[in-house]
């Protein structure tokens, strides 16, 4: 998934200044956004009340959509920098190429996992046959000091740690640990994804680490998370210093569980890119233009993205600041 805002802003985030160091309940509603011709995601991440939780720091989610008639996802070729991509589907499918050579369909509940380390580029898109719903989440996790130049690497993990709690509650492991049942997909800063299936009459307490942050994105239904009631597309931001969850649901649901340790380091985000100056957000602009550093994506019909016009002068942030 590519940002396609025409006019992206640039977002400074990271640091412990935004953290909850306890419990809290903030709820956020996401922002419309187009992506392509017949496609509106709300962004959840970042949003004017938050910009990160642990290392996540850009959520969108999309659908469920009837494309039995439409293309569907269609996401040219685009760069990433710093950042690692991961496609969490409920319904449907998405076609991966990317820079590398990979080309990948990644289904429901499969982790497609990319690592963009210094320079990838990637496409999806829907392929030609496909299901009649797309119904999914695109999340971002900044990449550390340490990891952020890495060589680019693309995963794919069809076969995924569940665990099954008591009272109607069960959890798929998308990346880092719970319970003990931890995801193979590779991280480097300590984070928790998870995708939770609440049946109908759910009332169950799911594990957590008090040293990290959380938020739930409701997928579907309407569930109770610590008591306060989820639309589909919303985010619950819930925190740090929590021992447990409590999760109830009165009609089948789903929701993902987001986590992590507060992530120290501020970064810069624009379009694609996690950086940590202006200077390197624009040279990766230039080495995207100029076709130079994030190779090429092959098979993809159509031309690639080009890059929006940077706003004028240093990098800023936009919005509120807390
Ligand atoms: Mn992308």
């Amino acid at each position: 998934m590519s940002n396609l805002d025409v006019k992206p802003a640039a977002t400074v985030c990271g640091g412990r200044d935004d953290v909850s160091a306890a419990p809290v309940r903030e709820l956020l509603t996401g922002r419309e956004v187009p992506l392509g011709e017949s496609t509106v995601v709300r962004r959840l991440l970042p949003n004017l009340g938050r910009r990160m939780v642990g290392a996540w720091c850009f959520i969108d989610h999309y659908g469920p959509d009837d494309i039995a008639s439409e293309p569907g996802m269609q996401v040219p070729p685009h760069p990433h920098m710093g950042l690692q991509t991961v496609s969490w589907l409920h319904d449907g499918e998405v076609l991966h190429r990317d820079s590398l050579g990979s080309l990948q369909t990644v289904r429901p509940r499969e982790l497609g996992l990319m690592t963009s380390g210094r320079a990838i580029a990637h496409s999806e898109e829907s392929p030609r046959d496909h299901a009649r719903y797309l119904h999914g989440a695109q999340l971002w996790v900044a990449l550390p000091d340490a990891h952020r130049h890495t060589a680019p690497a693309f995963e794919h993990h069809p076969v995924l740690p569940e665990i099954t709690g008591g009272g109607g509650l069960h959890a798929t492991v998308i990346l880092g640990e719970i319970d003990g049942a931890a995801s193979p997909g590779t991280i480097h800063t300590p984070l928790v994804g998870a995708d939770l299936t609440l049946a109908a009459g759910t009332d169950a307490r799911l594990p957590l680490v008090p040293d990290f942050e959380y938020a739930v994105l409701t997928m579907s239904g309407e569930a109770e998370a610590d008591g306060v009631r989820l639309a589909p597309g919303s985010l619950l931001y819930l925190g740090c210093g929590r021992r447990e969850l409590p999760l109830r649901a009165d009609v089948d649901s789903s929701l993902m569980l987001l986590g992590g340790e507060p992530f120290e380091e501020r970064i810069i985000m624009w379009w694609n890119f996690v950086a940590r100056t202006s200077d390197e957000i624009t040279t990766a602009r230039t080495d995207w233009t100029t076709g130079s550093r994030f190779g090429d994506v092959h098979g993809y019909a159509g031309p690639r993205l080009s890059a929006p016009a940077l706003p004028p002068g240093p990098l800023k942030p936009r919005g509120r600041e807390r």
